[in-house]
């Protein structure tokens, strides 16, 4: 056995006390990946919801600088492929300024998950929305201002242009009544029943629009919005010229 001097013993202890924090740290950083990936925020699906959640929050803060909701207003859904669930706006934030924090997790049997803040007034309508028409990947309500006049008025924006004919299809309108009421369910989906309905317009409130995804409702109502511009201005102007729609002819060289 070999006995060590009194600086050799320090030495070897010291050495021994590194090797000892060495394989401690190991173990700990073990046990934080092994815990890590074992939890939801790890898992493919919590991915995927911070994939469209990111989505949600672009499309969302696009749709606000184009002015196309103010303050606090509107809502903004989408829904998770291959879940049992949507995200959407919670009530009381600002489309220009969402966050993870900002957006509820409700599913589609209409229960919010725990630990979501209050989700929108509608959500009611979301929910019926994606419940009844499978196609439909995005929801959005908003107050944009030429539609919504055009709402007040208790008209529909005609479809005056080519391209209005092309993205609006059928445009329904309902009468008012209040935000999360049961008679806006009711008449919301009295016109979503319709399957080419993509956008309902409710008196003295604004416009409600159903895409395929995010991007694509984002594309629907700026249509909606410049159509109903346009249509305001030519009514300034005069009547507009009637047309029959014709669909574009692709290149063909
Ligand atoms: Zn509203």
């Amino acid at each position: 056995m070999t006995v060590l001097s009194g600086s050799k013993a320090q030495v070897f202890l010291y050495k021994k006390g590194v090797k000892m924090k060495k394989l401690f740290g190991l173990f700990v950083f073990g046990l934080i990946l092994f815990f890590g990936c074992s939890t939801q925020q790890g898992s493919p699906s919590a991915t995927l919801d911070m994939r469209y959640k990111d989505q949600i929050i672009a499309i969302a803060g696009r749709a606000y600088e184009r002015e196309l909701t103010s303050g606090t207003g509107g809502d903004i859904s989408v829904r998770v492929p291959d879940s049992d669930h949507f995200i959407i706006k919670g009530t009381g934030n600002c489309f220009g300024d969402l966050s993870y924090d900002r957006l509820s997790t409700v599913g589609l049997d209409g229960k919010v998950l725990p630990g979501s803040p209050q989700p929108s007034h509608e959500t009611d309508i979301h929910c019926a929305i994606y419940n009844l028409r499978e196609e439909v990947g995005a929801v959005m309500h908003v107050h944009s201002p030429y539609a919504t006049a055009w709402a007040t008025c208790g008209r529909t924006i005609p479809p005056i242009t080519q391209q209005s004919v092309e993205v609006l299809k059928d445009v329904q309108i309902i009468p008012y009544y209040p935000p999360g009421s049961m008679e806006m369910l009711d008449a919301v989906m009295d016109c979503y029943n319709n399957p080419v309905t993509k956008v309902v317009m409710m008196e003295n409130h604004g416009v409600f629009l159903v895409g395929n995804d995010l991007p694509d409702l984002l594309y629907k109502a700026e249509v909606i919005e410049n159509t109903a511009r346009i249509a305001i201005l030519c009514e300034n102007i005069g009547a507009p010229v009637k047309f029959e729609y014709m669909p574009p002819i692709p290149y063909h060289k």
